[in-house]
């Protein structure tokens, strides 16, 4: 290819034989212009040297410019990506991470240079690199953030290993969460299917009738346990499936005819062993009557299983700020505070031989929690152990309608 360089080269060498044959003439003849010719070649050949020398240092620069360059775009593309990215040298020193992997691994960059394992101090990764096996990734808990990260290493020569870190924190909780759902359903149908085998295999024998009776009786509890438990973890499924349809359509609620209608059915719930009351303003809500039906009336029926013989609860559905609140509250047991956040956990219980013996299934709040995300509305819970509890759903003043006609 013709270019400077080439040209200068050809010129360099075209000089360099001019010289010689003049060199040969002048030692053969002692010729003044074989010298003449000779001095000014060498001359030349300097200069053009030269001139080659500063084209050869100049492409060798521009060269490494544009591999600056590309190692600049590279590594700008590696910084957005979500994995995070170490690429460790020779004795795992970090020779550069990306920002990613500066927050799963708490790195920065005065960490460079430095060995890996000094500044990340895991030894069971620093085992499970050192087998260079890395068809599968390694799962790194760390204590300080809390993090669970998907290593996996890839080795692209002898000198350089690359790690990339997967954060899979939010997948284990869920994982964590599901596998905890499946334990506890069994756990839960354990109890009445035991009770009514047992029924079962005493039945074939002789039975006094007082004994059967108990025994029945027993069998019918446990069934409609086991009857609670399935309904609610149809609606669970069924809300879940709805989530992924949506392709039901809002209405507007009158809540004073839902409210009381749950207010009777509180009152049959508590079979006159509590002062219910009720107060409703005339505001509409936007939502799905069904499930704000259902809601609503896990509330009541939490505060009357939760209220001892006596006690008072009040049902209200009324202006707060801007929007409005449904609101129960209830002269009970109360929860102590660090339960409050765990409340709409499914089958979390404060106290679980309580729940059960009220019949609860560990599910209605779960429920709750679910119906007020499809409805837009928030669960909010004020509580102090021993003086009772409110439980509210408040929703923003878009999800309201100001006055409604019955
Ligand atoms: P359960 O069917 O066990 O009642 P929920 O999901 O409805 O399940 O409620 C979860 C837990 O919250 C209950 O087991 C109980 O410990 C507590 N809880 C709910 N409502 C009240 C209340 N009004 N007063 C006291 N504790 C309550």
């Amino acid at each position: 290819m013709l270019n400077a360089k080439n040209l200068s080269l050809a010129v360099v060498i075209g000089q360099l034989l001019v010289t010689l044959v003049a060199a040969v003439l002048w030692l053969m003849n002692e010729d003044d212009r074989a010298l003449f010719v000779f001095t000014v070649g060498i001359a030349l050949m300097t200069a053009s040297a030269l001139y080659v020398g500063k084209l050869l240092t100049e492409e060798e620069r521009n060269l490494e410019e544009r591999l600056a360059a590309r190692d600049f775009r590279y590594r700008q593309t590696l910084e957005l990506l979500p994995e995070g990215v170490v690429i460790l040298g020779e004795n795992n020193r970090i020779e550069w991470v990306n920002s990613a992997a500066r927050k799963h691994l708490e790195l920065t960059n005065r960490h460079v240079g430095l060995d890996f394992f000094d500044c990340v101090g895991h030894h069971d990764l620093k085992r499970w690199m050192a087998k260079r096996r890395f068809d599968d990734s390694f799962l790194l808990q760390l204590e300080e953030n809390k993090l669970v990260l998907e290593v996996s290493v890839v080795s692209p020569d002898i000198r350089h290993t690359l790690l990339v870190t997967r954060d899979v924190t939010e997948k284990r909780r869920l994982e964590d969460m599901r596998r905890d759902f499946v334990a506890n359903v069994s756990h839960e149908l354990r109890t009445p299917l035991t009770v009514i085998a047992g029924f079962l295999d005493y039945a074939n024998e002789e039975m006094p009738s007082s004994v059967r009776e108990h025994q029945v009786g027993l069998m019918r509890e446990q069934t409609a346990r086991m009857r609670n438990l399935t309904d609610d973890l149809l609606m669970l499924a069924k809300l879940e499936n709805k989530d992924d349809q949506k392709l039901d359509e809002p209405e507007i609620i009158l809540m004073s005819r839902l409210v009381e209608d749950v207010w009777r059915e509180g009152k049959a719930l508590s079979a006159g062993r509590h002062v219910l009351d009720c107060r409703c303003e005339r505001i509409g809500l936007i939502g799905f009557p069904d499930e704000i039906r259902c809601a609503c009336l896990n509330l009541v029926s939490n505060a009357v299983r939760y209220t001892p013989e006596g006690g008072r609860i009040t049902l209200e559905w009324k202006r707060q700020g801007t929007g409005a609140a449904f609101v129960v509250t209830d002269t009970g047991i109360g929860i102590a505070p660090e339960h409050i956040p765990r409340l709409t956990e499914r089958f979390f219980r404060v106290d679980k031989s309580r729940a059960r013996a009220t019949g609860g299934t560990g599910l209605g709040l779960a429920i709750v929690k679910h119906i007020l995300r499809r409805n837009h509305g928030e669960l909010r819970v004020k509580s102090t152990p021993g003086a009772g509890s409110a439980f509210a759903f408040y929703f923003k003043e878009a999800q309201i309608v100001s006055t409604v006609n019955d």
